[in-house]
């Protein structure tokens, strides 16, 4: 018994349905492992699971509210008694919550906390004790680059993925003398759903869909897939911090060493938007 990487490993991935998600759903399972994809959405999770099977892959999906402590719980001891192990839980499911901080609701607030912290939390709570005992597992919490850097528009979002980041180093560290390993994952922009809201999360401004991706596009978004192939390759090295892709990690490198840098980019940032997209400090309409 031991980390299987990847061949015969089994997966648990939460947002598995939609984007980063299912691209590492689809990459685990080409690289040998059985999948189970686990989200809100069961159609899309089991068109997922279905496109999997067809290539020859494993997988399944489940249907699970990462927020909700209990359907974790039964969801991981449910995976533990039909495979009898569990090598990888990747906590990513997600929510963005997008415009300034006075134009976000208290809802806003405790969906956030609740999806992308207590979800991350509760995925945690559900596996530790069973890897501490099989004497082995691999935590992947998908972050941001918003954990790791101050991040204007996203104020409450960048809170909740440095408290990922925060409870990864942390736990790492826990870990690592037992056999049970942590990893953060940290995307920079990565072209999925989230970009412009994704199905649960929100856009606090009258900024159309299309003026959001314009906006993107200068951090020039990466194929979910190309990033799914990166991450997986860096989980197997067992790196802590994985940002993705190198050139933002070189980026978060220099402002580690230079916070004023970080806060410098985060004025330009306001900046740009002030002149080019000030529907953005507007409320929603
Ligand atoms: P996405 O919207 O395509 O996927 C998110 C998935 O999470 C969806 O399938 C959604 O149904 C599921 N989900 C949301 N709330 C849920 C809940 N309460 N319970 C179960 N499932 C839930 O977005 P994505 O970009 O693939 O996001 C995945 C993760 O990556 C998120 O944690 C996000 O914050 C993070 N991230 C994304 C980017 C990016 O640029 N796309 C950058 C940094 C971090």
């Amino acid at each position: 018994m031991g980390l299987r990487t990847y061949s015969r490993a089994v997966a648990l991935v939460t947002g598995g349905a939609s984007g980063i998600g299912r691209a590492l759903s689809h990459e685990l399972a080409h690289r040998g492992a059985t999948v189970v994809l686990a989200d809100l959405q069961d159609q899309e999770a089991e068109a997922g699971a279905e496109a999997i099977r067809r290539a020859g892959g494993s997988a399944r999906a489940e249907h699970l509210e990462v927020a909700d402590t209990h359907a974790f719980e039964s969801l991981v001891a449910e995976v533990f008694a039909r495979e009898g192990r569990l090598d990888y839980v990747f906590n990513n499911a997600g929510i963005g919550v997008g415009g300034l901080f006075e134009h976000q609701t208290a809802e806003d607030f405790s969906r956030i906390v609740a999806v992308n912290l207590t979800g991350v939390l509760n995925g945690v709570r559900a596996v530790w004790p069973r890897f501490l005992a099989q004497g082995f597992g691999h935590v992947v919490n998908t972050a941001s680059v918003a954990g790791l850097t101050a991040t204007p528009f996203a104020s409450t979002y960048a809170m909740t993925k440095h408290a990922v980041v925060g409870l990864s180093r942390a736990l790492r560290s826990e870990g690592e003398r037992r056999g049970v390993r942590v990893s953060a994952l940290c995307p920079g922009a990565i072209r999925t759903p989230i970009l412009t809201g994704g199905v649960f999360g929100a856009i606090r401004a009258p900024v159309t869909a299309d003026r959001l991706l314009t906006w993107w596009e200068r951090l020039r978004p990466m194929d979910p897939r190309d990033f799914a192939r990166a991450a997986l390759d860096r989980v197997a090295r067992n790196e802590g911090i994985i940002i993705i892709p190198r050139w933002m990690e070189l980026v978060m490198r220099v402002m580690a060493l230079s916070p004023a840098l970080g806060e410098w980019l985060a004025r330009q940032q306001i900046a740009d938007a002030e002149k080019n997209y000030p529907e953005i400090f507007e409320p929603p309409r």
